[in-house]
């Protein structure tokens, strides 16, 4: 048995792995000059400029061709595409809002910053949402579901549907972390109501910051349109919609300059995929030929991933903790998502605070009162801790891929062999 390097062994790496950022680590001249040819023209706003370069339409163009959806809208954030997408449903004070247990702080605080509260959902060994969950957290306050496409791989999207036909509500699909990513061949962000995406740094495609709207409806793109770019609707022509609505509204627009290097890192997506993706596979199979018993993390559909973690359930917490800590020594970073704390955990979730007065909008009078306790979502609770994940990065050689396989199997062996010598006494 080889000796793992945090007991002082030779690690299987020297030195830590590449970047873990996606879209990032493939910025190059094509960016630049997209950028540069925008700052030259002294026109970075959308909608008006000396010279426009009309990046923003380009990229939005792009998106709805490649996705067949007709309606993009670039925003200037994820965060500030759900609440767009809140707004453009009517979403908004004296609504409950289902988001899972496990997500990123952003998709239960745009629910907050649309005055609208969380009610969450537990989730199963895929990392995602469990929709036979759906009906304990649903009752006649709830107005939509946002899904979320945890980590590259999709929902259940049949059931989820099924339940939101069912209970006449809107699903949002947070796509962030998921750019690419199918269900049954069908595009995430494509399925539900609203899909919506992130270009911030640590996600598939980036310009720093950035995000995307996308539906099929008419009237919710208006409705997004205007909420994004206070109240307005300045393409009439281009959408070929009467306006209808009335509203006031934010200011979350793109910037051309988000614009110009989101239309080359859209090119580029494909090509991040495709890498994760074929690391992923063989990463898997390596450490399945060599440990069968390994559970990694479950799929509803293991072709639509886009493999930018290796996901693997650990039989304890104690278990996952060792098993990254190893990791690590062996300069294979791999971690628990979020620290292994379920969203509704943070504090200013847990304690319902805000902003606001009263904590606006927690302070509703809701019907049937909107109470968190620790064990709500026991699954998660139990779960989020003991799944270790893995970034597979788009730049990895294939050298690379092969010792995060070699030292997860160097890890899983020495940690196996430690249990059965502690059970054996
Ligand atoms: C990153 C992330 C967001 C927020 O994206 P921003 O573009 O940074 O606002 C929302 N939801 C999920 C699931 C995320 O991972």
């Amino acid at each position: 048995m080889e000796k793992l390097a945090i007991d002082g062994g030779k690690p299987v790496r020297s030195k830590p792995l590449p970047p873990p950022f996606r879209g990032s680590m493939l910025i190059g001249e094509e960016e630049i000059d997209s950028i540069s040819k925008v700052l030259a023209a002294q026109s970075p706003f959308r909608y008006y400029g000396p010279d426009m370069q009309y990046a923003v339409k380009a990229l939005e163009d792009m998106i709805a061709r490649d996705l067949n959806i007709p309606y993009v809208l670039g925003v200037s954030s994820c965060t500030a595409g759900l609440i767009v997408a809140m707004k453009a449903l009517g979403i908004g004070y004296g609504d409950k809002v289902i988001v899972p247990a496990n997500t990123f702080i952003a998709t239960a605080g745009a629910v907050v910053s649309s005055n609208a509260v969380p009610v969450y959902v537990d989730m199963d060994e895929t990392l995602n949402l469990n929709p036979d969950d759906l009906e304990r957290v649903y009752d006649d306050e709830v107005k939509a579901i946002i899904v979320v496409h945890i980590n590259g791989s999709p929902c259940d999207m049949d059931k989820i549907m099924a339940f939101a036909k069912k209970r006449n509500i809107y699903v949002i699909e947070d796509v962030a972390q998921s750019q690419g990513c199918t269900y049954k061949g069908r595009i995430c962000g494509t399925i539900g109501d609203i899909g919506v995406f992130s270009f911030q740094m640590n996600k598939m495609l980036t310009a720093g910051e950035g995000g995307a709207v996308i539906t099929s409806n008419p009237d919710l793109f208006e409705r997004a349109v205007r909420y994004h770019d206070q109240g307005m609707f300045r393409d009439k022509e281009r959408f070929q919609i009467e306006p209808q609505y009335i509203m006031s509204g934010q200011n979350y627009r793109m910037s051309e300059l988000t614009g110009a290097v989101m239309i080359e890192q859209w090119k580029k997506l494909n090509t991040v995929i495709g890498t994760m993706r074929k690391h992923h596979r063989k990463i898997r199979s390596f450490i399945a030929a060599e440990m069968p018993n390994v559970k990694f993390r479950a799929a509803v559909d293991d072709d639509g991933d886009t493999g930018c973690v290796l996901g693997i359930v650990h039989s304890t917490l104690e278990r996952a903790q060792e098993y990254a800590a190893a990791m690590k020594a062996e300069n294979v970073s791999t971690h628990a998502m979020y620290d292994g704390i379920p969203c509704y955990m943070i504090p200013c979730f847990f304690e319902q605070r805000t902003a606001e007065k009263d904590n606006f909008p927690y302070n509703y009078p809701f019907k049937n009162p909107v109470v968190y306790t620790k064990d709500m979502c026991p699954k998660c609770d139990d779960l989020l801790g003991r799944i270790t994940i893995t970034l597979i990065s788009p730049i990895l050689s294939d050298e690379e891929a092969d010792e995060i396989a070699i030292a997860a199997v160097k890890v899983l062996k020495a940690l196996e062999a430690k249990q059965s010598a502690k059970a054996h006494g």
